[in-house]
Parts: C-alpha cells; sequence; structure tokens
C-alpha cells in the first residue's frame, strides 16, 4: 500500500478497504544496542502465512530506517523496496524473518519512533511510530509477543525498562550492561515501548482484592520524585476503581510510568510502560495548579484504564480508534466522577466536560475536518486523534450507559472483555456487546440505528417547542432533530437520543410530578425520553399551569437544543432546577443571550450588555450558601468568545472580544462589594490540598481577585492591585500565586510586569512552571494589538524553544488558538505569524504543526477583512513543497 499516488500527492485510506494482514507474527525478539547518534537494531520474528487471505508477497512497514541485513530461516534473502516499504516474494508458509537496521534517535525531531529527551531514551509507537524502529507490520490487527533485550552504556543508561516483566539483567564488557523484558501478553506493535536513562523511581507496593501483589513504579529525573506523591496516588486510586466499578483488574506484577518532558501528546499506555507528558505527572503544590491536579489524576485514570480498554482489547484498525478512546475517556470521565465526596462536584465535573464537548468537538463537528465517531478515510492517522473520536467518542459510550443503566452497562462491560480478550476488534463489536447484554433495553431495540453516532458526522439540533393545554391540563413537547451536511455526508438520518426532561412549575420553582399521556402514575424527578424520529411529541398531563421544562438535563446527548426560552423561564431554572447541569446551563443560556444582542445591537466598549435581573440573579448565586464555590465558579463565567463566535454565522472575533470584555468590566463593577464578599469568604483554604472542595474555593477567589482587579483598572482604586501583588507574594501554593498573577496580567495592571519578572525568577528551572509564564502572557486579553508584538518578543526569550511541544504550544497555541481576540487581527498579522509558524513547525514536528494548523478551520465563518486573509494564509500554507501529510491533509480540508 504506498501512500502517495503517481504526483506524489498524498493518497486516502479508505475503513472500506479494510482487509486482513497477509502474514500474522507470534513472537518478536528485539535486540537494541543503545546509541543516540546510531541504535542498532536486531529484529527477529517468527511468522506465518495468513491461509485465510490468497498468495501475496510480504511488505513490511518502515519509515527513515537503514536497513543492513535480512535473512529468512538463517539465509539471506532476496527483496526489494517499494518507497519505504521493503517487500520479499515466495516466503514458505511459516519461517523466521531477521531485520537488522539502524536509526539516528538524536536527530528525531518528529518524536515518533526511538527519540532522545535530556539524554534520555524514548519510544513513541502510536500510532505508527514502530516502523521507524523496525520494519514491521505496523497495523494493530497483528498481535505478537515480545521479547525485548536493552543494551547500552551503564554510566550513561543505568535503567532500562520495556513492556513486561524483567526476566535477566546483568554486565557486558566496555562499561556496557543490559536488560532482558517479557511482555506475557500478545500486543499490537503501537504498545511497544522502551525508556533508557538516569531515572529515579517512587515505588509503591499494593495488593489487589485477590490477595495479588503488584509493584507500581513512576519513573522522573533525580530532581523531580518530590513531585510523583499526586500521580502515585492517582494510579493507586485507578488500580482500585477499575477493579471496584468494572471488575477490572491489574494484570501484570509490574506497572510503570515514566515522565518525559519532549512529548507531543498527553500520555501513551503502553502496556505495563506507560508514557507520560511531565505536564501529566509532576505536581507539587508549589509548581502546580488545582488544574494541574485534576488533569494528573484523569490521565493516570485514562492511561491504566486503556491496559483493559485499548490493550488486552485493542482495535482492528486505525477508524476504529474510538472503540479505546472513546471508552477510556468514558471510563476516566467516570473515575474522575467516582472519587468526588458528593453529587454536587460530580455535577462540577460534568459541567467542565461538557465544556471541553461544546467549545472544542461542536466546531469541529462544523469545520472542515468534521469526522465521524469512526472515520471513513484519513490521509494521516495522527490527525484523528481529535475531540470527536475522544470526547464525542466518550458521550456516545454515556448514552449507551443511559440507555441501559449503570448495571445494565456494567454486565456490557463484562461481555464485551469476556467475547473479545486478546482480540482486536471494531465499534460494531462493542456496540453489540453492550446491547447482547441488556436484551430488553432500547439500546438492543433501536440498535442499527443507535450506531448512527458512528457512522454520521455533524452535531444534531434538536428544536423543541412547548404548547399548554389549559383545558386538558397538558403539555406537549414538540421535537424536531436535524443534523447539518458535513464533508462527505450531504444528509442526515434521524439519531437515537435519550433526552433527560423534568418540569418545574413557573411560579415556585419546585419540580412537578411527570405523567406521560397513557400512563395511570406520575413520577418523580427526571425521566429519559429516547426520541428516534425526525419528530416526536411527548405530552406531560395532570398540569395545572404551564410548566418550565429542564431539558436535556445532564446533557444527556451531545446535541445542540433550541428552545425558545424566556428569560423569566431561564432566571427561574437558575434559581431552582434540581438538575445542577441545567441549572448552571440556564446562566449560559442569559449570558450568550446577552452577548448575542451586544453583538447584533453594534455595542461599544461602554454599552451595558448586561441587565439587572441578569446581575442580580449572579449576585444570588454568588451568595447563595447553599451552592458550592466550584459550582459558582462556573455559572459566573461567561461563555467563551469561541463558544459565543459559534452560534453566529458571520463571526467578528474583535466585536466578539469587545462585547465579551464589556461583559466582563461590567460584572466586576456592578458585583464589586459581592467579589469583595467572596474573596474574604474564600481566599483562606488552610493547609494545601487539591480535593473539590478546596480548589472550588481557590477558584472562586481567584475569580473575585480577577473581577476586583478589573474594576480597579475602571476606577483607578490601587487598593485591590496591591492586595493581589502581596497575594502573589506570600501565596503557599501555586494555584492563588497564579490566580493572584493572572488577576494582575489579565486587568492590564502597571504592577504585572514586576510580578511576571519575580516569578520568572523563582521558578526558572521548573520548565513546566515556565510554560505557564509564557501562555499567560501569549493568552492575555489583546488590548490594542498589543499581544502579537509580546509573541514575537516571547520567541526570541532565552527559554523559548521550538523543538519542545509544550514549550511551543505554550506560546503559539496560547496566541492562535485560545486567544482569539489578540489573533484575529485585522491587519492579518496574526494569520501571517500563524503560517510561519506552521511552516516551520512542519519541518520539526509535523503532528505539532498540523495541530497548529487546525487554528483557522472557522475561517470560512469570519467576516471580511478576516475571511480573505485567513483564506490566504491558509492556501500559502498549502503551497508549500514538501509540506508533511499531516499538515497537508488539514489545510486542504480546509481550503476544499
Ligand atoms: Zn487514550
Amino acid at each position: 500500500m504506498l501512500q502517495r499516488d503517481a504526483q506524489g500527492q498524498p493518497i486516502a485510506i479508505r475503513r472500506e478497504d479494510y482487509a486482513a494482514p497477509a502474514y500474522w507474527i507470534d513472537t518478536v525478539d528485539l535486540t537494541f544496542d543503545l546509541d543516540p547518534a546510531k541504535t542498532r537494531v536486531l529484529n527477529r520474528m517468527q511468522m506465518r502465512r495468513n491461509s485465510e487471505v490468497p498468495v501475496q508477497p510480504l511488505r513490511l512497514d518502515g519509515d527513515e530506517l537503514n536497513l543492513a541485513r535480512v535473512l529468512v530461516n538463517g539465509q539471506g534473502a532476496s527483496f526489494r523496496m517499494e518507497g519505504e516499504q521493503l517487500v520479499i516474494d515466495g516466503l514458505p508458509d511459516s519461517f523466521e524473518l531477521e531485520i537488522f537496521t539502524t536509526c539516528c534517535p538524536i536527530k528525531n525531531t518528529k518524536l515518533m519512533g526511538l527519540f532522545v529527551s535530556e539524554d534520555t531514551f524514548f519510544t513513541q509507537c502510536e500510532a505508527e511510530g514502530f516502523r521507524r524502529i523496525t520494519y514491521f507490520l505496523d497495523r494493530p490487527d497483528v498481535m505478537a509477543s515480545y521479547t525485548v533485550t536493552l543494551r547500552a552504556s551503564k554510566a550513561a543508561y543505568p535503567v532500562l525498562l520495556s513492556n513486561g516483566n524483567l526476566v535477566e539483567q546483568g554486565e557486558l564488557p566496555e562499561g556496557r550492561h543490559f536488560a532482558k523484558w517479557v511482555d506475557p501478553f500478545k500486543k499490537p506493535s503501537y504498545l511497544f515501548a522502551l525508556v533508557a536513562g538516569k531515572l529515579v523511581a517512587r515505588e509503591q507496593r499494593i495488593k489487589a482484592r485477590n490477595g495479588k501483589e503488584h509493584l507500581l513504579q513512576v519513573y522522573v529525573r533525580a530532581g523531580d520524585l518530590d513531585k510523583t506523591e499526586h500521580a502515585m496516588n492517582s494510579l493507586i486510586n485507578s488500580v482500585l476503581w477499575d477493579e471496584a466499578r468494572f471488575g477490572l483488574p491489574l494484570d501484570l506484577d509490574r506497572f510503570m510510568i515514566v515522565a518525559t518532558s519532549d512529548f507531543n501528546m498527553g500520555a501513551m499506555e503502553n502496556k505495563g510502560l506507560n508514557i507520560f507528558n511531565t505536564k501529566y505527572v509532576l505536581a507539587n503544590q508549589a509548581t502546580a495548579t488545582d488544574a494541574d491536579y485534576s488533569n494528573i489524576e484523569s490521565v493516570v485514570g485514562h492511561e491504566y484504564f486503556h491496559n483493559w480498554s485499548g490493550d488486552r482489547v485493542t482495535c482492528r484498525d486505525w477508524f476504529q480508534l474510538s472503540l479505546k478512546e472513546g471508552l477510556t475517556v468514558f471510563r476516566d470521565q467516570e473515575f474522575s466522577q467516582d472519587l468526588c465526596a458528593d453529587a454536587s462536584a460530580r455535577a462540577v465535573k460534568r459541567i467542565e466536560d461538557v465544556r471541553v464537548l461544546r467549545t472544542a468537538q461542536f466546531p469541529e463537528d462544523a469545520g472542515p475536518m468534521a469526522h465521524p465517531v469512526r472515520p471513513d478515510s484519513y490521509i494521516e492517522i495522527s490527525n484523528f486523534y481529535t475531540v470527536t473520536i475522544y470526547e464525542k467518542g466518550a458521550e456516545v459510550v454515556r448514552m449507551m450507559q443511559t440507555l441501559v443503566g449503570r448495571k445494565g452497562f456494567e454486565a456490557g462491560i463484562t461481555l464485551y472483555f469476556e467475547r473479545h480478550d486478546g482480540q482486536a476488534v471494531t465499534c460494531d463489536d462493542f456496540a453489540q456487546a453492550i446491547a447482547d447484554a441488556n436484551p430488553e433495553s432500547e439500546l438492543a431495540r433501536l440498535l442499527p440505528q443507535f450506531k448512527r453516532w458512528y457512522s454520521q458526522a455533524g452535531t444534531p439540533r434538536l428544536a423543541a417547542h412547548g404548547v399548554y393545554d389549559a383545558q386538558n391540563r397538558s403539555y406537549t413537547l414538540s421535537v424536531v432533530q436535524s443534523c447539518p451536511p458535513t464533508p462527505g455526508q450531504p444528509t442526515k438520518e434521524p439519531f437515537v437520543i435519550p433526552l433527560n426532561v423534568g418540569l418545574l412549575d413557573a411560579s415556585s420553582g419546585r419540580e412537578l410530578p411527570l405523567q406521560l399521556e397513557g400512563e395511570s402514575e406520575a413520577t418523580h424527578g427526571t425521566r429519559t425520553v429516547v426520541l428516534s424520529r425526525a419528530g416526536e411529541q411527548i405530552t406531560f398531563t395532570g398540569l395545572d399551569a404551564e410548566p418550565v421544562p429542564s431539558i436535556l438535563r445532564g446533557f444527556s446527548a451531545p446535541v445542540i437544543l433550541d428552545f425558545e426560552y424566556t428569560d423569566a423561564q431561564l432566571l427561574t431554572l437558575l434559581a431552582n432546577d434540581p438538575d445542577p447541569f441545567n441549572r448552571w446551563e440556564a446562566g449560559q443560556r442569559l449570558g450568550l443571550r446577552a452577548a448575542l444582542n451586544g453583538i447584533a445591537a453594534l455595542a461599544t466598549d461602554t454599552t451595558p450588555v448586561l441587565n439587572d435581573a441578569y446581575i442580580d440573579a449572579m449576585r444570588s448565586v454568588l451568595r447563595n450558601p447553599q451552592l458550592d464555590a466550584a459550582f459558582k465558579e462556573l455559572v459566573l463565567t461567561l461563555p467563551s468568545e469561541t463558544y459565543i463566535a459559534e452560534q453566529l454565522d458571520v463571526v467578528d472575533p474583535q466585536r466578539v472580544h469587545l462585547v465579551r470584555e464589556a461583559m466582563r468590566a461590567q460584572l466586576a463593577t456592578a458585583l464589586f462589594a459581592d467579589w469583595e464578599w467572596a474573596y474574604e469568604q474564600n481566599h483562606d483554604t488552610g493547609a494545601y490540598s487539591p480535593d473539590p472542595t478546596s480548589s472550588g474555593r481557590r477558584a472562586l477567589a481567584g475569580m473575585a481577585l480577577n473581577f476586583l482587579c478589573l474594576a480597579a483598572r475602571a476606577s483607578g482604586d490601587a487598593v485591590w492591585p496591591g492586595k493581589t501583588l502581596q497575594r502573589f507574594k506570600d501565596a503557599g501554593n501555586m494555584t492563588d500565586r497564579f490566580n493572584a498573577l493572572n488577576a494582575l496580567v489579565s486587568s492590564g495592571h502597571t504592577l504585572a510586569a514586576q510580578a511576571l519578572a519575580r516569578f520568572h525568577a523563582i521558578f526558572k528551572d521548573e520548565a513546566l512552571v515556565i510554560d505557564k509564564w509564557f501562555s499567560l502572557q501569549a493568552g492575555a486579553p489583546d488590548r490594542g494589538g498589543d499581544i502579537l508584538p509580546l509573541v514575537k518578543q516571547l520567541m526570541k526569550h532565552p527559554d523559548f524553544s521550538l523543538k519542545n511541544p509544550n514549550r511551543a504550544r505554550s506560546v503559539i497555541f496560547s496566541f492562535c488558538s485560545a486567544n482569539p481576540g489578540a489573533f484575529h487581527r485585522p491587519d492579518a498579522a496574526g494569520y501571517v505569524f500563524w503560517s510561519e509558524r506552521v511552516i516551520e513547525l512542519d519541518a520539526i514536528n509535523p503532528q505539532v504543526a498540523a495541530r497548529l494548523a487546525r487554528a483557522l478551520d472557522r475561517w470560512s465563518k469570519l467576516a471580511e477583512p478576516y475571511r480573505s486573509a485567513a483564506r490566504e494564509a491558509i492556501a500559502r500554507v498549502a503551497a508549500k513543497p514538501d509540506l508533511s501529510k499531516d499538515t497537508h491533509e488539514v489545510v486542504t480540508r480546509a481550503l476544499a
């Protein structure tokens, strides 16, 4: 399978072309002589022909390898190269194949395959990195047993790790040593890993429920051991949780996590040897924020849960990526929720997850890169590690749980792993197992239609409308569903949508009993109505007055809900809805409505955008003694500029920015006394602990400081900025310190410069903190176009490096992807900067470049002059010869 056509253009791989492999690899015996400039790899494989497919030559994948020797059954064999593939004809039915290659880890800036980071060797093989280590059938349905011998200088690389169990180690001549590892489980090549270098480990022995002992290890560089406690605790919690919730035990004697500062993604679930971006491992209270702590817990959980959902049962092909990713995100979301002490903290986690989905995935689903949860084609698979595969995929799994119930879902998971353990399977297999374990469920009844969630891209829209019939004391909700066209999919069939609904009394705000037409009795609380037709009507009876409907509670489906709520109805929901998600959502709808009105009215920065009712409602939430600080902070956070922009047909990013800033300024001033009160109430959280309650209080105190400094900007008051600087200096943890710094920087106060300088001086040796320092500045609110020159300045800072993905992201992505008000400049300089960085990065690290390329996904929605300028910038990138497949795919889709 060649990946470029005759013109040298990359070729799309299609799901419907899937064919089983022509050969199987039963065992792999790898020997590495590790050397940064020239690593030698000896690969001995026991192979056999797949008798179920026609006889054909063996084609092994390779990428940037130097081939030295090929032996078949110990004899020199004839072979040929077709592009990067090694092709061998005339092979017997089963044989030993021995391949000797070398590669150059020190020059590997793509960070795929074998690379060096801070004098330590690491590998990254998902999705197609193993072919950069040796010639192989580099596809997930070829599963083999691995034995790995690592040889290296003992002084330079004292720790030698690979998957599975350490079976032998010892000395070699010339100061070298070796370690031999055997993985007891078969695995696809993308789960292979090795690590070699100077590392130290935090260790913990734990006993599982069945009494079995396991060794858990977190490997880091020597100076970082004091930042591993939280990752270790998260790992222990993950092991216990998967066994308790799903009956899935740890299946290895030893489970290792290793941190590297050079990593394209968050982390990687290599069997028994997870490799992590330091960002998702290292934390102590002085260097990490509450958000970091919570991300570490999620990512450690995520990678650990892959041990079953991904490693024990893997994907047949990369189109099935969401089989492991959607399921594993769902599992890590549930894990984090189950660790919460109460319902409010669970709801906060749910709201945060939905916010990610709506600000990142909804735009993706409406743009040029829109693809189904199970895509039909790709040019470069690395481009499909997307919020659609991960977060929307998790929502699809969540809907299955909603349809079969929590117990039924657990039974489905049990059946899935019983049925498919050790196999490489498809999304269909997963859905089938959940349905088969619940034969009486709505999921089983509607399974073929439910699976449209896997095949159809785009975010469905529900247009709901309510009519009260006083004579019959009934209330009828009509719901019409639709889904916009997406690339390659002009029309869509109706989805199965579990819609969680409740009704509130309009005057008292109390929850009403629910009785559907034809039912003899009413029930209390939320009802799940399963929609499956293009249009449906739901009639509730026994109602004395028109109720306020609370629709899509808990965000029970990844859809956009349109309902013509009056302001009064939204205020009722905001004050009373027992469903915390919809309570928050009511506030978001009010804020969004104000923003859209302000944008339509061409508000200037002094027009009041928010009315008194909204401000009073926000004050009530802030002062409400029944609500947790974390929830208040979410309600008081206005919809983001990206989310607001997504609601408009034509976007003027400067106008969106201006109106949202005006809203923030208004909240700052109108609630000044309330912010002072909230700060006093919440700023002292005692001895540091990252639990949801105290982190919620720190978040609200931080928000209060932010508004107090913003109000000071308007009034000229010096008291709060002064207090904020003091807080910045005295803070006992990074969350409080960073929030104070952020308050000064984002209000544009003159004290910010001094605080930034001090922050850099304190943390100059903490790479992850310096990332925050860069990112805060590049992401700060733009005032008169001042951020782009600052970003260019930051790129000249001695600490800046384009080669380190975390650092590149902290400056360039914080500006291009996370700061729309600064990036979208009328003079197009933001876009020019973007195109230069994409091209520059593409030569170093195509995966990072292609992610950056997506910052202009939504260019066609922009108003002029932005639209033409953005298009021109994309075209400039697309015109560059020798673009990577990664970036090529993103920009050509954007222009299509
Ligand atoms: Zn994953």
